[in-house]
């Protein structure tokens, strides 16, 4: 049976949720439709040759600015599937309380076919592009990294964008996901990864909803599988594991499946790929390398972090997890949901979970439009507050307190910790936001469509708000 596109997979998952909505048809399509779809070809000289590269830049919702979405390195990006990934975003901002419309970019390359030098010209071209556009811009549209991107090739979207807005004070909140010396915010890269791993600890504690599918409550000894070791899979693996304790027991790569039942050492899995460029080979876990060794293998958490449609029609029958947690926007598609939901696994849907990395993007935005490090003005008054507090205790009590707890207990916030706290409560108050609306609305079953329902009352509510649907 064929299966929708990506693009109509999100589609569908909103049209269920829009029909559990009272809002009006022409306000839901609204929603539901891209603004703009900016579609483009340009040459770039690779070696003697001249190459037409294809690139898109969508921005599906303009009901708040900027529009906010990553930019994708893909040689699979299509403009069905930058549309898609753009409507996500839309949804997620909205349902994490971060004022952006949703937008995402894509550049149809294979980025491992290139050198450095020849990405570089890449990034700067398509961002030319968006420049003679007004498709890039601190108060317009604000790229950040994703899939075959990172934190390079955002300072060189920053560098060829400044050179242009030579005179615009906030030209660096152009883009976000930059390195940290180059206007970029402690805390960005682990962000999505960081964020992943509160959500699925906080459906752990949901005691009775655990109970139901056999678990006990707590992430702690949880057996987890993931696939997609690069930025989102492992900062998921590696913080899961360290602060949650859960056991990581395969990693997924284009290789093949690392699999080792008695967890793998994820820090040594992380600089090994580092030093060698790919997993296979890694001495501390077996390679499986039949097709879908990763969804057979048995496991608490099943967290899709590579591309989408990993988990359809095709394999979904092999999948031996309870919970599975998209890390990657859109692995599952809508046929192969139906089927697990069915079956009674638990989802925790992309457009929730995947959401640190844009909540973190907005908090470097705001940095960079307020050109002021988080933590530098109150800091130390904090540590000083804190100080007096203790010496008072100490005072009144008689007793002493150690010098290693006093310096835990003055501690003033500094950047990463804000970024960190911030961070952890955004996740934790989405997720009981959609939980609330799961259990209040009868008709909502899952949590996608709890997730959708919310998300679109909120932007329903900024229309409404603006009087465009009186
Ligand atoms: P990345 O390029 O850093 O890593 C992706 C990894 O997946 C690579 O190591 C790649 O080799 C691997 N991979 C590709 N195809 C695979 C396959 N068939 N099987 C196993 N592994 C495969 O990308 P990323 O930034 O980690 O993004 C991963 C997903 O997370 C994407 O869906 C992206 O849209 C989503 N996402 C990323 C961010 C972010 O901040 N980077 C934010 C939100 C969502």
């Amino acid at each position: 049976m064929k299966e929708p596109s990506f693009y109509e997979n999100v589609m569908i998952s909103f049209e269920r949720a829009a029909a559990l909505t009272k809002h009006p048809k022409g306000l839901l399509d609204q929603i539901r439709e891209c603004n703009c779809v900016y579609q483009m070809r340009f040459p770039v000289k690779i070696g003697k040759q001249y190459e037409v590269i294809e690139a898109y830049r969508v921005q599906h919702s303009h009901h708040r600015l900027p529009t906010k979405g990553g930019i994708r390195f893909s040689e699979h990006a299509s403009q069905e599937e930058v549309m898609a990934l753009a409507a996500l975003m839309t949804f997620k901002c909205a349902l994490v309380d971060v004022p952006f419309g949703g937008a995402k970019g894509g550049v149809k390359i294979n980025h491992k076919k290139y050198n450095v030098d020849q990405l570089e010209k890449i990034t700067r071209r398509y961002t030319v592009e968006l420049i003679r556009k007004g498709f890039i811009g601190p108060s317009l549209d604000v790229p950040a990294p994703d899939y075959g991107t990172g934190s390079r090739e955002m300072a060189w979207i920053l560098d060829t964008y400044r050179t242009f807005a030579t005179t615009e004070i906030d030209a660096v909140g152009c883009v976000t996901g930059k390195p940290v010396s180059q206007n970029g915010i402690r805390g960005r890269t682990e962000a999505t990864g960081r964020g992943v791993y509160y959500g699925i600890r906080e459906l752990l504690e949901q005691e009775a909803e655990m109970k139901a599918i056999g678990l006990t409550p707590g992430i702690e000894g949880k057996t987890m599988v993931i696939q997609g070791f690069g930025n989102v899979g492992s900062y998921t693996a590696s913080i899961s594991a360290e602060e949650g304790g859960a056991k990581v027991i395969a990693i997924a790569e284009v290789e093949g499946t690392l699999h080792n039942p008695d967890g793998i050492n994820i820090n040594k899995l992380v600089a090994y790929k580092k030093s060698k460029g790919k997993v296979s080979g890694f001495p501390g876990a077996k390679l499986l390398t039949e097709k879908d060794a990763w969804l057979k293998i048995p496991c608490d958490i099943l967290v899709p972090a590579a591309l989408e449609s990993q988990i359809n029609l095709g394999n979904v029958k092999l999948v031996n997890a309870k919970i599975i947690a998209e890390a990657a926007n859109g692995p599952v598609t809508a046929k192969a949901e139906e089927i697990l939901l069915k079956k009674g696994v638990v989802i925790l849907p992309d457009m929730y979970l995947n959401a640190g990395g844009v909540t973190v993007s907005y908090f470097e935005w705001l940095k960079n439009l307020s050109h002021m490090r988080f933590g530098r003005m109150d800091k130390r008054f904090n540590q000083n507050t804190n100080m007096n507090m203790v010496s008072l205790i100490e005072n009144m009590t008689g007793k002493h307190v150690s010098k290693r707890k006093k310096q835990e207990l003055i501690k003033g916030g500094d950047e990463i910790d804000l970024v960190r706290s911030g961070l952890e409560e955004t996740m934790l108050n989405a997720f009981h936001q959609i939980r609330e609306v799961k259990n209040r609305r009868k008709k909502v079953k899952d949590y996608r469509s709890a997730a959708f329902v919310c998300a679109t009352d909120k932007i329903a509510g900024d229309y409404l708000a603006m009087g465009v649907f009186p």
